[in-house]
């Protein structure tokens, strides 16, 4: 028989069609492989068997940098073939596809510590299988007059380099050498080239902060195993706890101080190098990740970064690294030396920059692991712009601009979905503008007509402001809706679903804050079937980040004489309580709430864990990790009234711990029993509609504790559990949600 597959993604200049070729080779697949521009056509010939076995092969073996992100596979009238050649077609027009950025190869990184090689230490070595892509683009094609690089014209021998077929470096845009490349400098300084970097590298040895231009924006990086250097950081940057990620020398030194599964060596050691969230041994200094049982790892991705480990000048510099995102609290990751003058001059005692512009800021992407698999948190650098393909037919352009904390926006072109880099909060004004400035690059990169706009349904954010300023229609797409829909598009499953989404907060239709939702929802629609039992919020924004507060105020609710217990659990002064009480009773400073992020900060007051956060989530992390050294077995269960019943479980757990149980035990209680209520909500509505598909989203869902009971009790039920994968459960895949959303809107005639 005779097939035609339409390979789609990043085929092109990453040796797609002689790798397929060999594939067919030693299958006995006769055809032909042509690239079409927008995707790669392979006609093939065989038995049924035979291509079977071909298609496999091309899905599993793919050259290594390739993406694909969608086959379609279809059965053709009979041809016959000789043999199978790779012929040169007419190219067609079609979707657009922007690669991410490479992590350096290991074909260069071997070039770049041989003496003989003409790319000795050049810190911007790169190759066709490597280096920056979407962060130095400024138009499409992707061709070198529209890169950061057209400003560093080749020289000769890079030249013949870039157009030989048979080099590494054919068509590679940002190839240069130690004669035609950017260079590196410290800013502001008459210090450049290798004298730039050997002082970068006394500054770390020496235990100095040292902020670095990297791929997508500066890091600042200390020496990790240095207590004081990093509490000098963490000092500067007024971050007194969040953890900071890290970057090993190389694997072994990971090894050292982490553990690594085999899926996570591959994750690590490949093409992408994201931050793995992995979990922590002995030899780092304490302030790097306090009290956090894991920490942020990463290997280094960019040539620079290997010579500030590795250099030909007998110094030793240190084999583990601080290296957090460097930017002023609140705004995006800096950029180019003029934010880096105002950012970090006062929080570094260096800056190593060089003169190749960052065109697209791109943050570090950070991968937890659920059950031995990958669970995004922050999709961006390596990931960022890939889009998802729907297999359901969708019409039409559409930006969705995402919510308002971790801000990502999307991009839809029919049945094509490209979620943007990692943005940032958009509390702060330079967050909106990047929002602003990388939205409107992106929609040019993939030749976007806008159509329609997606965004929050929250009448405060700015990311409606952003979105209505855009003079396009604007659809409203309420938050934990968006979070299902996002859930449900990273599966492409598109039938009606119920879903859990649980976060920290988001605008409910009925103007109080949601965050512990049932629903019942599809592209058309939802609605709110039920959720946790609502609660007041006492204490305004304060109360988002002070767990104790939202413990008295469940407490006041529960109990008739509630002074005994807040005083028992230490949760606040009696002058305090008066004031709290106040509030409380006379509804001053209080929103009707179902916010279960809310629910994990209180329950973690009361066990006495955290009674506030410094950072969000810091609360609830903490309850987790005392769960995780609580583990045993529970025989209680809670059972739902009209709500998730969540004020007898607050009470139980205080009960509980007022009679002196282990506050560890009663952690890890918590989790399975409101993971057994979620799963008892979902599964009763389930009984009544007969929907046995069912999606877990919102960013309490990063719990993976959590996560993994309520799966194991829905799939015990037999039913199809959708969770995420590479896109974040948080409010960082929020937008893709929004996108469908709009899409379907659209392509149904309805704006
Ligand atoms: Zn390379
Ligand atoms: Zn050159
Ligand atoms: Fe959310």
């Amino acid at each position: 028989m005779t097939i035609i597959i339409k390979v789609y993604g990043i085929v092109q200049g990453v040796g797609f069609r002689p790798t397929i070729a060999r594939h067919a080779k030693a299958l006995n697949v006769t055809g032909t492989i042509a690239n079409k521009g927008p995707y790669v056509e392979i006609i093939a010939s065989g038995s049924k068997e035979i291509l079977d076995a071909f298609v496999k092969k091309i899905k599993k073996e793919p050259p290594r940098r390739a993406e694909i992100i969608k086959m379609d596979v279809r059965k053709s009238e009979e041809r016959s073939f000789d043999a199978f050649s790779i012929i040169t077609s007419k190219k067609t027009k079609g979707p657009i596809f922007i690669p991410p950025d490479i992590a350096t190869c290991e074909e260069c990184t071997k070039e770049l510590f041989d003496p003989h090689n003409r790319r000795y230490l050049h810190p911007f070595i790169n190759c066709t299988s490597c280096g920056p892509r979407l962060t130095i683009l400024e138009g499409l094609p992707y061709d070198r007059e529209r890169t950061s690089m057209k400003e560093f014209p080749m020289c000769d021998t890079c030249a013949k380099e870039y157009h030989d077929p048979s080099s590494r470096r054919y068509d590679a845009q940002p190839v240069c050498c130690n004669d035609c490349g950017p260079e590196v400098y410290l800013l502001d300084t008459d210090i450049k080239g290798r004298e730039a970097i050997i002082e970068a590298r006394i500054a770390l040895s020496e235990g100095k902060i040292v902020a670095i231009k990297g791929i997508g924006g500066f890091h600042l990086a200390c020496d990790a195993r240095n207590e004081e250097s990093v509490m000098r950081l963490r000092t500067r940057k007024h971050r007194p706890t969040k953890p900071f990620a890290v970057m090993a020398k190389d694997l072994e030194t990971a090894k050292g101080f982490c553990e690594i599964d085999d899926v996570q060596e591959k994750i690590m050691t490949g093409h992408r190098k994201p931050i793995c969230l992995l979990p922590k041994k002995e030899g780092l200094a304490k302030s790097v990740a306090p009290g956090n049982p894991f920490i942020g790892v990463m290997l280094p991705y960019a040539p620079l970064q290997m010579l500030l480990f590795q250099y030909n000048d007998g110094i030793t510099t240190p084999d583990v690294l601080v290296m957090t995102s460097a930017n002023d609290s609140g705004a995006p990751i800096t950029h180019n030396d003029e934010e880096a003058r105002k950012e970090l001059s006062s929080l570094s005692d260096l800056i190593l920059s060089h003169n190749r512009k960052i065109r697209v800021r791109c943050d570090d992407s950070v991968l937890d692991f659920d059950e031995g698999q990958p669970y995004m948190i922050r999709r961006s650098r390596g990931y960022a712009p890939l889009p998802y393909m729907m297999s359901k037919s969708f019409r039409g352009d559409v930006l969705a601009i995402g919510g308002e904390l971790k801000n990502t926006f999307c991009v839809g072109k029919d049945e094509l979905f490209y979620p943007s880099s990692y943005i940032g909060d958009l509390s702060d004004i330079r967050s909106i503008d990047s929002l602003k400035e990388t939205s409107r690059l992106m929609c040019e990169l993939l030749e976007t007509n806008i159509q329609v706009v997606a965004c929050d349904l929250h009448p405060l954010y700015h990311s409606r402001e952003v979105a209505e300023s855009l003079g396009k229609p604007v659809v409203y797409v309420q938050h934990h809706y968006a979070h299902i829909l996002s859930c449900m598009a990273e599966n492409d499953t598109f039938e009606t679903v119920l879903g859990a989404s649980f976060d920290g907060t988001g605008y409910g239709e009925d103007g109080t804050i949601w965050g512990g939702e049932i629903m019942l929802c599809d592209l058309d629609g939802y609605k709110r079937l039920t959720s946790i039992k609502p609660f007041l919020q006492v204490g305004g924004d304060a109360s988002s980040k002070e767990g104790w507060r939202i413990a008295v105020s469940q407490i006041l609710s529960l109990y008739d004489d509630p002074d005994r217990i807040i005083e028992a659990l230490d949760l606040c002064d009696a002058k305090t309580l008066k004031f709290q009480k106040m509030m409380h009773e006379r509804k001053i400073n209080t929103v009707v709430s179902t916010s279960a992020g809310r629910l994990f900060d209180s329950i973690s007051a009361i066990l006495g864990l955290k009674k506030a956060s410094s950072f969000e989530g810091e609360a609830s992390m903490a309850l987790e990790y005392a769960a995780m050294q609580g583990v045993h077995e529970v025989p209680k269960t809670i059972t739902n009234h009209e709500y998730i019943a969540t004020d007898a479980l607050t009470a139980y757990i205080i009960e509980e711990r007022l009679a002196g149980r282990d506050v560890h035990e009663l952690a890890y209680e918590f989790h399975i029993l409101l993971a057994r209520m979620i799963s008892e909500a979902l599964l009763a509505y389930s009984q009544k509609t007969k929907i046995k598909t069912i999606a877990l989203s919102g960013g309490v869902f990063q719990n993976t504790l959590l996560l993994d009971e309520v799966k194991k009790i829905l799939k015990h039920s037999h039913c199809k559990v959708l969770t995420h994968h590479l896109v974040p459960c948080n409010d960082g895949g929020i937008a893709l949600g929004q996108a469908v959303y709009a899409s379907n809107a659209l392509s149904k005639g309805r704006i």
